[in-house]
């Protein structure tokens, strides 16, 4: 019996991110899903959005001078442009801050605070600012913060708890017992681990002292909701109020698809918040892989992130959607390589299927002017070639349940390769030779184009530009939405009469030159920023702000052989600089020299003492020469 509603949702992004490979791939396997659903006439919601509070978009904003709300009213545009050239097909995108969601956060707090599900205590413990998350002395590590290892800051306060820690045993058995509730089975055992040691209750407030953008507490103005427990509501708060969701049917969600590095977040902290608001946990909860480029985790620095608009301009969007879903098993963590991706391209894509349709198309043309025909004969290939069909059809509908995307579309290609292996067997260029072999070649034609029309149908989900091409090919005029997975029930649903249209490649191949210039291109940008990149504009040297400045003191750095410590007038302030200077220079012969500083450098910390500034020298082997003028300047001029 199949439901007849379905809910699937991919993690809300996180706004500050440049949409990368990674949320891409989360999107494009959730649309691959929500497709088929449809097509097997399933009411489907599916949702995606982005997560626009916290004290990283706050800090932000700040940095580029906006307020956070603009901001993110800027931001946010990045992922709602790429899910449209990604043809993702979301029902419905849900921002975090606008007012339908923020009003389910407050009546949630309102309603869990009067049943004492939340209360108020003080707090120590350790905060990271970047993870804007507390952590108790035994989860740091060596002193920091065990996720990002950057320092972390005692902080006392009150604030309000979720009473979490109440309901450990009862996630604990859920878990046990619903052996489909989270997925991987190998991610359910992390979970499962993490619930071994005690679980404690969850600050869910930020006071508005440190933190302002955030949505304020109904029942405490002096602070604002901690970004998760405001974030993981947003699963629901596009369906309305409480009793809105319990009657749209679309609670619980079939599958909140996440990373696997939000899993626990999403496992624990998700599903307990639903358990006291009473709603049930969603059925489903998958975590998937990372991927890496080449070999290397992504990152900014490597400048290896993948950037999807890039990929989409360079190959098409259906090759990165194939790709991205048959490479690694989902769940699992993958490598992407541009070579991985041109070779799939050019066997899977251009081989494979675009040939099939190349010369089913081709042939059709030439032996019945592009008619099909009315098959005549069941012969044993026949039915090899039908039986394959059912066969493919019905394994794929299982393996969705396990979202096993990579076997699906090895099955699909099964059918593929039937198909080309029955039109060399059966030979249509020998049939229509004799008049015998054109009776046969009716038979040979119709199938190798219903085999096709069965392929595109199956293949929507993944590829939904280029099987609509298809099916144009065929001579089907319907958009596969109309027809449906119900019009593959059957073998022979393709009506003899149709008109085909003229062959046209689906996926042109990438020749070998042309794939060596294009890994050329994409493998060296370090070396190619930096032939450019010794030269910058006007603009970027005007950065550097470099001003004249008076030494006032000098002295030693203790224990330090290089770094004399300055005090140097700058005209509007007097900076503290350290310079590395000590073996050609004595303190006593700095003092009342003007020297020149940058200004405007980020303060750094030298052997602990902070350095508000940089002086300006040449080092010849070793020997240091400050910069100076032949007349004296005065204090706080501009240098250009
Ligand atoms: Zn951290």
């Amino acid at each position: 019996m199949q439901q007849n509603k379905f809910y699937i949702t991919t993690p809300i992004y996180y706004v500050n991110d440049v949409p990368h490979i990674g949320h891409a791939y989360t999107t494009i396997a959730a649309d691959v899903v929500a497709r088929y659903k449809r097509l097997e006439g399933v009411e489907v919601f599916f949702l995606t959005g982005t997560d626009e509070h916290g004290q990283k978009v706050q800090q932000a904003a700040n940095d580029v001078g906006v307020s956070p709300q603009e901001h993110v009213d800027k931001l946010h545009q990045r992922f709602k442009e790429l899910w449209v050239r990604l043809n993702i097909s979301n029902n419905d995108f849900i921002r975090t801050t606008e007012e339908r969601h923020k009003k389910l956060v407050r009546d949630i707090l309102q309603e869990l605070h009067s049943r004492d599900e939340i209360y108020r205590d003080s707090y120590e413990g350790w905060y990271c600012t970047p993870c804007e998350r507390f952590w108790t002395e035994k989860d740091l590590a060596e002193g920091n913060c065990p996720e990002c290892q950057r320092k972390v800051d005692k902080i006392k306060e009150h604030n309000y708890f979720f009473r979490m820690g109440k309901y450990q045993q009862w996630l604990i058995d859920r878990i046990k017992n619903d052996p489909h509730f989270i997925l991987p089975a190998s991610r359910k055992n992390e979970v499962l681990g993490f619930l071994e040691k005690p679980l404690e209750d969850l600050c869910i407030s930020r006071p508005k002292s440190r933190l302002a953008w955030g949505i304020p507490l109904p029942f405490d103005g002096d602070y604002v909701t901690y970004v998760w427990f405001d974030a993981l509501i947003n699963y629901i708060s596009i369906h309305g109020s409480l009793d809105d969701i319990k009657a749209s049917g679309f609670w619980p969600a079939d599958h909140n698809m996440v990373g696997k590095d939000i899993l626990t977040t999403h496992a624990v902290y998700w599903s307990t918040m639903l358990k006291a608001i009473g709603l049930e946990p969603p059925k489903n909860i998958f975590a998937h892989g990372w991927w890496t480029v080449n070999g290397q985790k992504m990152s900014k620095s490597l400048q290896n992130v993948v950037e999807p608009n890039q990929l989409i301009d360079q190959f098409g969007v259906d090759v990165i959607r194939y790709f991205l879903l048959r490479e690694v098993p989902f769940g699992q963590d993958g490598d992407f390589s541009h070579k991985a991706l041109i070779g799939r391209l050019n066997s899977d894509l251009a081989n494979n299927l675009g040939n099939l349709l190349n010369r089913t198309v081709n042939m059709m043309e030439k032996y019945f002017a592009g008619v099909v025909p009315t098959p005549a004969t069941n012969g044993p290939e026949d039915k090899a070639l039908t039986e394959k069909s059912g066969e493919v059809i019905a394994e794929v509908r299982i393996l969705y349940n396990e979202l096993a995307y990579n076997k699906i579309l090895q099955k699909i290609w099964e059918l593929v390769d039937t198909t080309n292996q029955y039109i060399d067997k059966t030979g249509p260029w020998n049939l229509a030779k004799t008049d015998e072999g054109k009776e046969r070649l009716k038979t040979v034609m119709y199938n190798s184009a219903e085999s096709l029309r069965v392929l595109g149908v199956l293949l929507n989900p993944f590829m939904p530009q280029s099987t609509e091409s298809l099916m144009k090919q065929l001579g089907i005029e319907a958009p596969i939405a109309e027809q449906g997975m119900k019009s593959i029930n059957q073998w022979g649903g393709l009506k003899p009469g149709s008109q085909t249209q003229k062959a046209k490649q689906l996926f042109p191949r990438i020749e070998d030159k042309q794939a060596a210039q294009i890994l050329t291109e994409l493998s060296s940008p370090k070396e190619e920023k930096k032939d450019n990149g010794n030269q910058i504009t006007i603009d970027e040297f005007m950065k550097v702000e470099l001003r004249t400045g008076k030494i006032l003191e000098a002295e030693k750095v203790k224990k330090s052989k290089k770094l004399i410590q300055l005090k140097v007038d700058i005209g509007t302030e007097t900076r503290q600089v350290l310079a590395g200077i000590s073996e050609s220079y004595e303190p006593e012969d700095l003092v009342g020299r003007t020297v020149i500083i940058v200004a405007n450098l980020k303060p750094a910390k030298l052997m602990g003492i902070e350095s508000q500034g940089m002086v300006l020298a040449a080092s010849n082997d070793g020997n240091i020469i400050l910069a100076g003028f032949d007349q004296e300047p005065g204090q706080g001029v501009q240098v250009r």
